[in-house]
């Protein structure tokens, strides 16, 4: 089922030279070889099939995705590129992987085993990727005996490919480099002198590529959160670098009116106009992912004012108060900026007292995306 709503005036625009600009300097910053665009959860739900279209524009030369579904997802777009799952998959599904050349993890050496009796007598390969736990206690190996025993399963078996080993970071985009150190000197501790090298490491999320670079080996860069232009740091770290937020969240006006000083707006009649001004009805609510609590934000309205939520955020609709009149059809902006007026993600996340990436997660699928210069 599609659920874009494109007969509606409510959009994502996604900048490609934002995310150009994002890319380029993490690149820099890194010396990354490779870029590898982490566009799980519809890309961070900026939607998928544009925020991959542009990260091959700007440069990426490979995907990380969450589950197999998502990398199949990608690949009944046309992508060729590699594909990295980055969470555990059923080894159940190791052949329709391997049919579709989509690099799985595994975190044992019985799913690997399962993985290769899947396999066998099909003709087919696949390429595996260990992840190994140095302290984030997620995924992995965290033992060096079974880390090696399932190197040796990989190797063992001609259906299998050692194509990876990889470990993350749990404290990368935060102050805390002891926990970094640590992490760094668990991989040196469980992976030295292995019996048989993979084709590939990488260790760098945004954080690490970000605040971090020098510490560990960064030809390949797996990047999330910082290629849609977003400091996801918590608490809020300065960025050595400009990142440019790839997303605005605009709609179109669809209802306009005087409004008298003490009437009512909203559910609940509860707020009231402080004076007399107009109301505006745009078509964007809490199911598109817009704060249930966003009463009070900022909204930039084309002609210049700049006018507050108010009464609410209903369902699928929300309305502005506004000092002057303004037409129906004009365009209002959320998120993004409008000459020199800007709403961040940031602002909204401290308004209604919420996580980024929480917020950025939420941005509903009916909310047509348009990729803009
Ligand atoms: C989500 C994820 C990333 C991307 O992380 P960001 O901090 O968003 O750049 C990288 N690696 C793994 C294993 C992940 O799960």
């Amino acid at each position: 089922m599609n659920y874009n709503a494109p007969h509606r005036h409510a959009v994502i625009e996604l900048s490609q030279s934002a995310v150009v600009h994002n890319l380029k300097v993490i690149k820099e910053n890194t010396h990354a070889k490779e870029i590898m665009a982490v566009l799980k959860a519809n890309a961070f739900s900026h939607g998928l099939p544009e925020m991959a279209s542009l990260s091959i524009t700007a440069g990426a030369t490979r995907f990380g995705m969450a589950m197999l579904d998502e990398a199949l997802i990608l690949r009944d777009l046309g992508y060729i590129q590699p594909i990295d799952v980055l969470g555990l998959t059923d080894p159940r599904y190791a052949r329709l992987a391997a049919e579709r050349n989509i690099t799985l993890a595994f975190s044992t050496k019985e799913s690997i085993k399962a993985a290769a009796e899947q396999l066998a007598g099909t003709g087919l390969t696949l390429k595996v990727s260990l992840p190994v736990d140095t302290g984030l206690n997620r995924i992995g190996f965290k033992s060096r005996e079974d880390l090696v025993a399932a190197i040796q399963e990989v190797s063992a078996q001609d259906t299998l490919i050692f194509q990876s080993m990889w470990t993350h970071f749990a404290t990368a985009d935060t102050p805390n480099v002891d926990y970094v150190d640590f992490q760094i000197s668990e991989w040196q501790r469980l992976t030295h002198d292995l019996p048989v090298e993979p084709n590939e490491k990488h260790f760098a999320n945004t954080g690490i590529a970000t605040w971090y670079p020098e510490k560990i080996n960064t030809d390949i860069v797996r990047l999330g959160i910082g290629l849609f232009g977003i400091n996801g740091s918590v608490p809020i770290m300065s960025m050595p670098f400009e990142l440019i937020p790839a997303l605005s969240l605009k709609a179109k006006v669809v209802n306009s009116k005087p409004l008298k000083k003490g009437d009512a707006v909203g559910y609940g009649a509860e707020y009231h106009a402080p004076n007399d001004g107009y109301l505006i009805t745009i078509p964007i609510g809490h199911s598109d992912g817009y704060p249930f609590n966003g009463s009070g934000m900022r909204a930039l309205v084309a002609d210049g004012q700049i006018g507050h939520i108010v009464g609410g955020v209903a369902m699928d609709q929300s309305m502005i108060f506004v000092t002057n009149p303004v037409a129906v059809g004009t365009t209002v902006t959320l998120i993004g900026r409008v000459g020199d007026q800007s709403i961040t993600m940031q602002d909204l996340a401290e308004h209604t007292q919420s996580s980024i990436v929480a917020l950025m997660n939420d941005f509903a699928p009916r909310l047509q995306r348009i990729i803009v210069s």
